[in-house]
C-alpha cells in the first residue's frame, strides 16, 4: 500500500564531475519501466542543474537537501521552494539533525520552511531523530513528538497531499542521531518501534488514513549489509541514506531491497 522510497542524501560531498557521474550510473540502473520503489537523490545545490539532466530518461527523482521560508527577496544565500521548483526538485530534505545541530535550525524554523516547500509544491521529507543521550534518558519518544508536533504544527492533512503543482507529498525520516555516520545503525525492532511510535502520533494529531498513507523512511548508516532487514519492518516504508549513497556499488543494492 506505501510504495517503498529510497533516497540518497549526498550532504556536502562529491564535485560537479563525480555527482554527475554517480547519477549517471544510477539512472542507468532505474529505467523508468521500474517504478515499483521510489528513488531519489539529493546532490548539493550548485549539481541540482546538471544531476537533474542526468536522471532525465529514469525514474530517480532530484532532490535538495534544505530551503527558506521565503518566496524571494533580501536574503543572501537561502534559496527558495520556489527556485528549487524551478529546477525540477521533487522533493526537500526538511530538519535534517546537521542543520538542527550544526546550523541550529529550531522546531519553528523547520515548521516554516515545511509549510513552504508544501505550498510551492514540493514533496517534503522531514527529518526526526533522538541524540545518543536523550535516548539514554529515556526520551525518544518526547523528542520525536516534539519535533514532529514542532515541524507539523498549523498544517492540516489536506497539505500534505496536494499543492499548487500537485507534487506536494509528506514523508517522514527517522534517523537517529546516534546512527548517523557512526556505523552504528539501529537494531530492526529499535526502527519499528520509533516508526510505529511515529506512525501513531500521526494519526492522533491527522488522523487514520494520513497515517496510514504516510510513509517513513529510516536512516543512519544503512548499507547493503542491513537494508533488507530494516526495510522488512512493516513501518519501514525506505531509506534514507548518507554515506552508502555515494557510491553507485553501495547504494544499488540498498535499492533492490526495497523491491
Ligand atoms: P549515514 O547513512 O551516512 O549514516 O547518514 C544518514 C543520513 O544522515 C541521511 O540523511
Amino acid at each position: 500500500m506505501r510504495r517503498p522510497f529510497v533516497a540518497g542524501n549526498w550532504k556536502m560531498n562529491t564535485t560537479a564531475a563525480s555527482g554527475c557521474a554517480l547519477a549517471r550510473e544510477i539512472a542507468a540502473a532505474v529505467p523508468t519501466s521500474r517504478d515499483a520503489v521510489d528513488v531519489l537523490v539529493a546532490p548539493p545545490l550548485p549539481y541540482l542543474d546538471c544531476v537533474d539532466d542526468e536522471l532525465a530518461k529514469s525514474a530517480v527523482m532530484l532532490g535538495a537537501q534544505n530551503c527558506y521560508h521565503e518566496k524571494e527577496g533580501a536574503f543572501t544565500g537561502e534559496v527558495s521552494p520556489q527556485m528549487l521548483a524551478d529546477l525540477d526538485v521533487d522533493y526537500v530534505i526538511l530538519g535534517h539533525s546537521e542543520r538542527r545541530h550544526v546550523l541550529g535550525e529550531t522546531d519553528a524554523d523547520v515548521n516554516k520552511k515545511v509549510a513552504a516547500a508544501l505550498a510551492a509544491g514540493l514533496g517534503v521529507i522531514l527529518c526526526v531523530g533522538e541524540t545518543l543521550e536523550q535516548r539514554e534518558a529515556g526520551e525518544t519518544e518526547k523528542v520525536l513528538a516534539e519535533q514532529l508536533s514542532g515541524g507539523l504544527a498549523g498544517l492540516t492533512a489536506e497539505q500534505f497531499t496536494a499543492g499548487p503543482g500537485g507534487n506536494a507529498d509528506l514523508v517522514l525520516a527517522y534517523e537517529p542521531v546516534w546512527a548517523i555516520g557512526t556505523g552504528k545503525t539501529a537494531t530492526p525492532e529499535m526502527a519499528q518501534e520509533a516508526h510505529a511510535f511515529l506512525r501513531s502520533k500521526l494519526a492522533e494529531g491527522w488522523g487514520d488514513d494520513l497515517a496510514a498513507e504516510t510513509r517513513i523512511q529510516y536512516g543512519g548508516s544503512v548499507k547493503p549489509a542491513n537494508a533488507a532487514d530494516l526495510l522488512a519492518q512493516p513501518d519501514v516504508d525506505g531509506a534514507l541514506v548518507g554515506g552508502a549513497s555515494l557510491t553507485a556499488e553501495n547504494f544499488l543494492p540498498i535499492i533492490e531491497a526495497a523491491f
